[in-house]
């Protein structure tokens, strides 16, 4: 097992197998989380990349089982910004010092490619990168938004295994999803995917294949999330995804890809006291504070009892583990080819 470790260090490459032999054994996993915090130390260095979160709207046009955002939610109270407020709040984050905007919201199709390419430009005005995190669109869309400036966009794959992934989204496929993948790199974007871990009925061998696909994409970004019930859905009373293989999937991806970006996601400090710094140790760089109005941050339950964190606490915490904020925009060094 150790000699895997030390295979996937050099090599940055496994098989089924191999990962499948490495999530299963957790006797191991002291020893993966220093490979991975070893390996993003030397590929990707100490700095934290901060990303401001802006949460711009709740409505949502789908269906996925685990989200409390779904359309069928007749519980969730649903807002949507205006396109000041959206600017508006970009700014407040760059005063900060913030480097990156990412916008996010539910499948909202009030959001036009052409409204949202209006509120990229403007905020592109101001030496910032964008983020979008809006769902599957079409090629000429994504083009769209592209061409007003967008930089980077994140569409997780949540699981490649088909036959869950048709039982958790109604009237969506796993190969749309791809196709959209596919387009965004296709369009240039810097594109992030990602996966839940501990759905209802997902396998070992599928989290190994989730990984695998993050190699053949080759993403430049990549976002682990544990599943988190919300009662308002028809998973509410599963179980919560675990933790530690929640980690395990992500160390192993920062193996596979070193130069990738990887956030320590809010879903792993939502479930763990000090996941986020945990997460930091086992091979993620990147925190994306909430920059959401309280009002409305309080309505974007994907899942419950999400937690933010205010950027002092944060700085503090991660000069205790010896990490410091980052000054640039953070681009993925995967791409350092280009
Ligand atoms: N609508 C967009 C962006 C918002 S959802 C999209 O789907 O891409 C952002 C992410 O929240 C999803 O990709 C999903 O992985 C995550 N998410 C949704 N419900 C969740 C839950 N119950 N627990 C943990 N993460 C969840
Ligand atoms: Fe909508 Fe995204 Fe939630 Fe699916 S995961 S219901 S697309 S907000």
């Amino acid at each position: 097992m150790e000699n895997l470790i030390k295979k996937v260090k050099k090599e940055h490459l496994l098989n089924k197998e191999e990962l499948v032999e490495l999530l299963s054994d957790n006797s191991i996993n002291e020893k993966l989380f220093s490979a991975a915090d070893e390996i993003r130390h030397e590929c990707v260095g100490d700095e934290v990349h901060l990303r401001a979160l802006i949460e711009f709207s709740n409505i949502c046009k789908r269906n996925c089982f685990y989200c409390g955002l779904r359309a069928e939610n007749k519980n969730a109270q649903r807002y949507r910004l205006t396109a000041e407020q959206i600017v508006e709040t970009a700014k407040i984050a760059i005063n900060k010092g913030y480097k990156t905007i990412v916008l996010q919201s539910g499948e909202d199709s009030f959001f036009s490619a052409e409204r949202l390419a209006d509120i990229i430009k403007k905020i592109k005005q101001c030496d910032v990168a964008v983020t979008l995190g809006v769902g599957e669109l079409s090629f000429d869309d994504y083009k769209i938004l592209k061409n007003a400036g967008a930089d980077r966009f994140l569409l997780r794959i949540e699981t490649t295994d088909e036959n869950l992934y048709k039982k958790l989204h109604p009237n969506m496929s796993l190969n749309n999803r791809k196709q959209c993948l596919y387009n965004l790199k296709e369009l240039g974007y810097e594109t992030g995917t990602g996966c839940l871990v501990g759905l209802p009925e997902q396998t070992i061998d599928s989290l190994a294949e989730d990984i695998l696909f993050f190699k053949e994409l080759n993403a430049d970004m990549i976002g682990i999330g544990p599943f988190i019930p919300h009662k308002d859905t028809p998973l509410g009373n599963a179980q919560s995804g675990d933790f530690t293989l929640a980690l395990k999937v992500m160390a192993l991806t920062r193996l596979m890809l070193p130069y990738i970006n990887i956030p320590a996601t809010t879903a792993m400090e939502t479930l763990v006291p000090n996941g986020r710094n945990i997460a930091l140790q086992s091979g993620a760089n990147v925190v994306m504070p909430n920059m959401t109005a309280m009002d409305y941050r309080k309505k974007y339950e994907i899942y419950p009892d999400k937690v933010s964190v205010d950027y002092s606490t944060l700085k503090e915490n991660l000069s205790k583990i010896g990490r410091i904020i980052s000054k640039d925009k953070g681009n993925s060094k995967n791409r350092r080819d280009i």
